[in-house]
């Protein structure tokens, strides 16, 4: 067993060096603190440069043998800008413990750090991988490849990112598409030849409206125009404009549903071009029936470790979206805590020694399924 004493003082160590992602001496402090801990612990580390952010850090169990194991999937940026932490120095108050990233996710990747250390130390045989990304709160553009790769070697994946509500656990996530809408119409004098004129603005106006009603909440699906921009002065007909437009998808059906649409789109006014481009950013992450089974399992380990532990579906994305299509994928298995991205960011320090031994449970458990 840990303590949360022992617990909290390791997260500590990790939230005082900050790590921006655009930070990469930060971000490269904390690497070398990471893999100093784990080659501590007589893990294998590999470092994988990563272009303008810090590098990614693989840590590997010594027997590692090529069956297929667990992949435990962190992330060490932050959203906190440089010098944040004098603002928001580490402090507990009663039952909350505040600091830059302390629930996303340094708390949560310590204490996956912490059980992975005590079954190092075991010598517990298990073939598992601890990847620890540093460009997730950019939409992980360099590790996605490494982060694919390392799931098809594994068959089980447990995401450390923070638990919400309550402490439940992310067993499904909405995927996301993205896209650019351009309109070039034709310029024209406002006042002399307004008749000329075709106006761009006027007809992604009507595409926007056609858009926003894709959105179906019982559905789960919501799209949104979120950028509008256009035109060059308030006497041009305006010949350009621009939208961008993100689509929140709970389902690869309904992804396929929007991108026609998408693929679809004409222009109103004939005179105006439309040009499209983008497509789906992180795919759904569905509960399948792997999933579920893996959840059940989990449920009954929490209940022996004395908490009930509820699951749920969110909009948001994270790693386990390029996960969860490749390996069963388990998700929000950090600390319990509120206020993500916010000054007032917490972990709840009650949530620490049970979520540690949560994934202690569930690295074994990957272990004999492997
Ligand atoms: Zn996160």
């Amino acid at each position: 067993m840990s303590t949360s004493e022992e617990l909290l003082e390791g997260i500590r160590a990790w939230v005082e060096i900050e790590s921006h992602t655009p930070d990469v001496a930060g971000v490269q402090r904390l690497v070398e603190l990471v893999e100093a801990e784990y080659r501590a612990l007589g893990a294998e580390t590999e470092h994988v440069p990563a272009e303008g952010h810090g590098d990614h850090l693989i840590v590997r169990a010594p027997w590692n043998d090529g069956r297929r194991g667990v992949l435990i999937l962190s992330h060490l940026d932050t959203v906190h800008p440089k010098g944040s932490l004098a603002d928001m120095p580490f402090r507990v108050e009663g039952d909350s413990a505040f600091g830059p990233g302390i629930y996303d996710m340094k708390g949560g990747a310590y204490v996956a750090r912490h059980a992975l250390g005590r079954i190092l130390k075991e010598e517990r045989e298990i073939p598992v991988t601890h990847l620890f990304v540093s460009d997730e709160e950019v939409g992980s553009p360099t590790s996605r490849p490494l982060i694919e790769k390392l799931a098809h070697e594994a068959d089980l994946v447990l995401v450390t990112e923070p638990a919400r509500e309550g402490g439940r656990i992310v067993t499904a996530r909405k995927g996301v598409a993205r896209y650019v809408v351009e309109a070039k119409g034709r310029p024209a004098h406002s006042g002399s030849r307004h008749e000329d004129g075709r106006s761009a603005i006027r007809e992604l106006a009507r595409q926007l409206l056609k858009l926003d009603a894709l959105t179906d909440y019982s559905r789960g699906l919501t799209v949104n125009v979120g950028t509008f921009n256009g035109g060059t002065g308030v006497n041009v007909v305006p010949a350009f404009a621009r939208i961008e437009v993100e689509a929140r998808v709970p389902t690869v059906a309904i992804s396929d549903e929007v991108q026609a649409v998408m693929d679809g789109l004409t222009p109103f006014d004939p005179d105006v071009s439309l040009t499209v481009t983008g497509g789906l950013n992180r795919p759904p992450y569905e509960k399948s029936e792997a999933i579920a089974a893996v959840f059940e399992a989990a449920k009954g380990f929490a209940s022996e470790i004395g908490f009930e532990l509820k699951d749920l579906a969110t909009g948001g994305c994270s790693d386990g979206n390029f996960t969860a299509p490749i390996a069963t994928t388990l998700d929000g298995l950090g600390v319990d805590g509120k206020g993500g991205h916010t000054d007032y960011e917490q972990l709840y320090v009650s949530s620490l020694v049970p979520r540690e031994a949560l994934l202690y449970r569930l690295i074994q458990y990957g272990g004999e399924r492997a």
